[in-house]
C-alpha cells in the first residue's frame, strides 16, 4: 500500500500502536502540576509528544553528507569558542543594540579578569538543516518511490545551535518507534521496513561524551571528594523526558556517574558554591552530602529573562568555577546567529578551518545578510521592505535565539513598528525553498495529511583542551558526529515548534537508500 492510500481506520490504528509505545518509552512532555487549567491534581500528568505518523521520505545521501559534515562544524566552533578577539569583534557592534549580548560578555570579562579555573571544555552541538531545491520557480517534491532529482536538493543549514540543545533523547525514541512499527509492518506502506529507516543512538552518544568530560575531570582534579554532574534546567519544565534519559543513561556507566538536575538559578544559589580552589561544591538534596561538580550541562540560561541580578551572578559562579563548562560562555556566543551571519563572508571561514572544509561547509549555507547601517546593511534592509523581495526572506535577532523571528511578507509592518536604530539586532536569511514531502502528523494541536516539510538536526559532541600561553590553541580530545533530532512540520507553518504543537518528531525514509544513486528505485 502507499501512504496516499491509507485509510482513517488504518491510520487510527497505527496511531494506537504510537500512543502506546510512546507512553510506554517516555514520548511525553510532563504538563506542570500549576497549569492553569488542571485543578491541583494529586499525581503527574504527560501527554504524547508530537508524532509523525508515517516516516517522510528524506534522501540518503544528503543525510549521510549531514552527519559527515558535523565533525568539520565541531572544528569550527571549537576554534570559534577559543577565538576571543574575533568573537569580541562582533559582539562589540551589537552591544548597543542588544542588551543580552552585553549581560554573557561582561560575565565572560569577569571570569576573564579572575583568571580561567579550568582549560577543558564540552560542546553537546547541533547543526539545523533543510533540503534546498536549486530549482528555479515552482515547488519541488519528494514523491513515493519516485523521489525527483534528489541531486537537485542540498542541505542548507538553518542554525548552528551551540547551547541547550535539546530534542535528541525525543528523536532517539520516536525512531526507535518507527524501526519498531517498521519491522511488523505496522505502517501498513510496503516501502517502510526497519531496514531504510536508519539507527538513532543520540542517548547514548551524549552520555558518553559527558562520560568523557566526567572522567577527564576527575584525573586532572586529583580530588578527594565524590564528582558528580551538574544539569542546570529551568523550573516548571515540561521537557523532563528529553533530559531524563541522558541522566538515567549515565547511571549506565561503570562506575555509574550521578547527574543532579538544579534548577537555574534559585536552587543553584541554594546547593552550590566555590570551594577554595574554585571547585564547584553542590550539596545534594539527599542527606546533605557534598559533590565536586565535574560538569556543568547546560540545559537552562538561554532565555535572556532568565538573567535577573541573582541569574547573572548564578552564570557567573558556574563559569567562574573550575567544573568543565557545556558549554563555556564564549561558546554560547558563537551560536548567535550574528556569528552564522559573519561565516558566510568571503574568507571568513578560512581563519579557523583548512580551504578544503571551508568549502565543504560553505555549501551548506543560504545567503545572509547584516542588517546595520553599513553599506551591505542598507541594501539587505531595501531587500526587507519591498513587498515583492520580503516573502523569500526571514529576519532574525541576530544575538538571541528563540523564537523572534519574522517571515517574510510580516517583515516589512514589522520593521516599521520598531524604532529603526533597533534594525540592527536583526539579520536577514534567504528562505530556503524546501521540497515538499507527503506526511501525516499529529499532535495534540493538529491532526494535518499532507504536504509537509522536515529539518534534520545532526548532534557533534566535543571536547577540547586550550593550552596554556593565550595564543588559542587547542588540543582536541574528542570530535564525534553522535545522532540526530528529524523534525516534521505542515509545509504551510513558518516556525518549528513541537512545544508548541505544529511541528512532530519523525523519522526520516530512506528511498534510494540501496542504490546509492539519486533518483534511483
Ligand atoms: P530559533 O532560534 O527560533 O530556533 P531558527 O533559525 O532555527 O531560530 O528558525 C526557527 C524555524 O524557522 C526553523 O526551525 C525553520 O523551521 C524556520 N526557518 C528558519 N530559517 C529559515 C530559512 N532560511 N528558510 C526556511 N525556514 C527557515
Ligand atoms: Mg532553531
Amino acid at each position: 500500500m502507499k501512504v496516499t492510500d491509507l485509510s482513517e481506520d488504518d491510520l487510527a490504528a497505527i496511531q494506537l500502536e504510537l500512543e502506546d509505545y510512546q507512553i510506554t518509552h517516555g514520548s511525553l512532555f510532563k504538563i506542570p502540576r500549576t497549569a492553569p487549567d488542571l485543578d491541583e491534581p494529586t499525581v503527574a500528568i504527560a501527554r504524547p509528544v508530537g508524532v509523525s505518523l508515517i516516516p517522510t521520505a528524506f534522501p540518503y545521501l544528503q543525510f549521510q553528507h549531514a552527519l559527515f559534515t558535523q565533525s568539520i562544524f565541531n572544528e569550527l566552533y571549537i576554534k570559534i569558542a577559543e577565538d576571543e578577539l574575533w568573537l569580541e569583534g562582533i559582539i562589540h557592534k551589537f552591544q548597543e543594540t542588544d542588551p543580552f549580548a552585553t549581560i554573557l560578555w561582561q560575565i565572560w570579562e569577569r571570569v576573564k579578569s579572575d583568571g580561567e579555573a579550568q582549560s577543558v571544555r564540552c560542546g553537546i552541538f547541533r547543526s539545523d538543516y533543510m533540503l534546498h531545491s536549486i530549482h528555479n520557480g515552482g515547488k519541488a517534491t519528494i514523491g513515493q518511490k519516485n523521489i525527483g532529482a534528489t541531486a537537485e536538493l542540498q542541505i542548507k543549514q538553518v542554525e548552528f545551535n551551540t547551547y541547550s540543545c535539546a530534542g535528541a533523547s525525543h528523536a532517539n525514541i520516536v525512531t526507535n518507534m518507527h524501526r519498531y512499527l517498521g519491522a511488523k509492518g505496522a505502517h501498513r506502506v510496503t516501502e517502510i521496513k526497519s531496514t531504510n529507516l536508519p539507527k538513532n543512538n543520540a542517548i547514548e552518544e551524549i552520555a558518553a561524551s559527558l562520560e568523557a568530560a566526567h572522567r577527564i575531570y576527575d584525573q586532572l582534579a586529583e580530588t578527594s571528594r565524590k564528582t558528580a554532574i551538574l544539569m542546570t534546567v529551568q523550573p516548571e519544565n515540561v521537557n523532563i523526558c528529553d533530559e531524563r534519559p541522558i541522566e538515567y543513561s549515565l547511571s549506565n556507566c561503570d562506575p555509574p556517574i550521578p547527574l543532579y538536575r538544579v534548577e537555574f538559578s534559585n536552587e543553584v544559589m541554594q546547593r552550590c558554591r566555590l570551594g577554595p580552589k574554585r571547585e564547584l561544591l553542590f550539596t545534594s538534596p539527599h542527606g546533605d552530602q557534598v559533590f565536586e561538580v565535574s560538569v556543568v550541562y547546560q540545559r537552562a540560561g538561554y532565555d535572556p529573562g532568565e538573567y535577573t541580578p541573582q541569574g547573572i551572578e548564578t552564570r557567573y559562579m558556574l563559569e567562574a568555577s573550575r567544573a568543565i563548562k557545556c558549554p563555556t560562555i564564549l561558546s554560547h556566543i558563537s551560536g548567535f546567529k550574528k556569528v552564522q551571519q559573519e561565516l558566510t563572508k568571503p574568507g571568513v571561514l578560512e581563519r579557523f578551518v583548512s580551504t578544503e572544509n571551508a568549502a565543504v561547509l560553505r555549501r551548506t549555507f543560504m545567503p545572509l545578510y547584516t542588517f546595520d547601517a553599513s553599506e551591505d546593511g542598507v541594501a539587505a534592509r531595501k531587500l526587507a521592505l519591498d513587498e515583492k523581495s520580503a516573502p523569500s526572506y526571514i529576519l532574525k535577532p541576530s544575538l538571541d535565539g528563540g523564537g523572534h523571528n519574522i517571515y517574510g511578507k510580516d517583515i516589512p509592518g514589522f520593521l516599521a513598528g520598531i524604532p529603526q536604530h533597533a534594525w540592527s539586532r536583526y539579520i536577514l536569511m534567504e528562505r530556503i525553498n524546501a521540497p515538499l514531502t507527503q506526511g501525516v502528523l499529529v499532535s495534540p494541536l493538529m491532526t494535518h495529511r499532507g504536504p509537509v516539510v522536515s529539518e534534520l538536526g545532526a548532534i557533534g559532541t566535543c571536547l577540547w583542551r586550550r593550552e596554556a600561553g593565550g595564543a588559542g590553541n587547542t588540543e582536541v580530545l574528542r570530535n564525534a558526529s553522535s545522532g540526530w533530532t528529524f523534525k516534521t512540520k505542515p509545509s504551510d507553518v513558518d516556525e518549528m515548534s513541537v512545544v508548541k504543537g505544529y511541528g512532530c518528531f519523525d523519522c526520516p525514509l530512506f528511498l534510494d537508500a540501496f542504490t546509492g544513486i539519486p533518483g534511483g528505485t
